[in-house]
């Protein structure tokens, strides 16, 4: 390397490491928003070597401190006439290139450091979807499961109750993620219409007949098949036939089998927090029919697959360093349940047992120690900030559709979904080869969707 270029490099690798540094000081006790943060923040070093005004303008030190964070209060009362008390955010993270949008999740494990991850990642995913939407996350440390149809309603509308004042169609549009589904969004969409006395695309994942986008309740797990289809593509090869592992078995799973059916895949597996089934025969779409009824209508568990189809097994969760659903032989594997769900051992089970391709459902789900696995045995490794991006997308082409109230058809939601995921297959790529690393997607995506946000906020000043 010429001298004065290493020199270059060595200052702009210095100053990450001190920003990074900072963070760790200023956010103690958030490991998954620095582990978001450490792992983009390495991969962009590049790219602010080569454009030194993003060091000169601080740009990075303000992707990493969200705009706004708001925490709030939920009380509610249960079954038993007892108040509950929950934590309520909405972290408000850029709205550089569009209004705020992204999630809520609704889960024990939700705090604030799990939020400002999930923010952060969203706003380099909504700027991979080539449509106009800032990021952000939200949600509460309430537990849906084991709650009657009356305490989730409560809680949904002491939710909305305090964010409604934060948000709006212009402003923040939040949707689904873990545990916020279609019940979830009607109860928030309900109280928010009751109390703004507005009929507006606030929330995305609306029901069909009340401002809903077709293909929206499908669109993440199948964007993801769709971004896989794609990277096998580079290597000439396509899904027919592969045998896939697939975690979880909420809204990414059930689509992501779906569409995987659709193309002659074989998906194996499916989980949830309990343990995993493996069904040697394949899911076929009348298996994947009762696990819709299953998990949507009677909120029941995974395990209840293997008794109703006896050749499948079930296997308990453990609570080792490793998960033996990714020591299932495969081609394929598609992580859809929670972040840090594919460890370094794992993944080492994934390239022994054969799988060529990991394609992320899930936000975050493969530990550092894990991509580094993936990556040095050239397994292609599709990260969720792409590959997953088709949710969000479908969400944006429903704010669209909401602010001209018209409805497209399944086929035309399809057509631009499908467009898009190739997009940003093809972005993704081409910013892996404009900075020398061709095929890698990692490095790919985090330069593609933060110069879009990043050349957006040079051009509004000091925001
Ligand atoms: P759902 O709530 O519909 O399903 C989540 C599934 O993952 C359930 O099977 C659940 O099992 C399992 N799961 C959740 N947490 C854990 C855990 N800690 N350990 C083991 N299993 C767990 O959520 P989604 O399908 O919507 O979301 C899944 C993932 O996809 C998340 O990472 C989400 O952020 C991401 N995502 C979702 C999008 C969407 O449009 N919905 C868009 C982009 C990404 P159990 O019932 O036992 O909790």
């Amino acid at each position: 390397m010429h001298n004065g270029v290493h020199k270059e490099a060595t200052a702009v690798s210095n100053s990450i490491k001190t920003i990074l540094s900072d963070l760790e000081t200023r956010n103690s006790g958030q490991p998954e928003f620095l582990q978001a943060v450490r792992e983009v923040l390495t991969s962009l070093e590049p790219v602010v070597e080569r454009f030194p005004k993003y060091s000169e303008m601080k740009v990075l030190e303000r992707f990493v401190e969200p705009e706004r964070v708001i925490m709030f209060r939920v009380s509610w009362v249960d079954d038993d006439g007892e108040i509950q008390v929950n934590r309520g955010y909405r972290v408000q993270m850029n709205s550089a290139i569009g209004p705020y949008k992204g999630g809520l999740r609704f889960h024990p494990s939700v705090y604030l450091g799990l939020l400002k991850f999930l923010a952060f990642e969203q706003v380099f995913k909504n700027s991979l979807t080539t449509l106009p939407m800032g990021g952000a996350k939200g949600g509460s440390d309430f537990d849906p499961k084991g709650k009657s149809d009356g305490e989730v309603r409560r809680f949904c509308q002491g939710f909305m109750t305090e964010l409604y004042r934060h948000i709006g169609q212009f402003t923040d549009v939040p949707a689904g993620d873990i545990g916020v589904g279609s019940r979830e969004i009607g109860f928030l969409f309900g109280q928010y219409k009751r109390i703004a006395n507005q009929f507006t695309g606030v929330i995305t994942g609306k029901g069909i007949n009340w401002g809903g986008s077709e293909i929206r309740p499908e669109a993440t797990g199948y964007g993801v098949v769709y971004f896989a289809e794609e990277m096998l593509a580079t290597r000439s090869e396509d899904l027919a036939g592969k045998r896939c592992l697939v975690s979880g078995s909420g809204n990414v799973a059930q689509y992501t089998v779906e569409k995987l059916i659709d193309l002659g895949a074989k998906p194996l597996t499916l989980s949830d927090s309990d343990g995993f089934i493996l069904d040697p025969d394949g899911i076929d779409a009348d298996k994947l029919a009762y696990v819709l009824e299953l998990k949507n209508l009677r909120r029941g568990r995974i395990s209840e697959y293997a008794e109703r189809f006896p050749r499948a097994s079930f296997t308990s969760a453990g609570h080792g360093a490793s998960n033996p659903l990714w020591s299932v032989p495969a081609d394929c594997a598609f992580p859809s349940a929670t972040q840090n769900e594919v460890s370094g051992v794992d993944a080492q089970n994934l390239v022994a047992n054969g799988v060529q391709l990991v394609a992320e459902g899930a936000n975050m789900p493969t530990t550092p120690e894990g991509v580094e696995r993936l990556m040095s045995a050239k397994v292609l490794y599709g990260p969720g900030k792409a590959a997953n991006a088709g949710g969000v997308a479908v969400s944006g082409l429903e704010m669209t559709q909401d602010i001209e109230h018209l409805s497209w058809t399944r086929e035309q939601v399809d057509d631009r979904l499908r467009h898009i995921m190739r997009a940003i297959h093809t972005n993704v790529r081409a910013a892996a080869e404009e900075y020398d690393r061709p095929g890698d997607y990692v490095l790919g995506a985090n330069i593609a969707g933060f110069v879009k946000v990043a050349d957006a906020m040079l051009e509004q000043s000091t925001v």
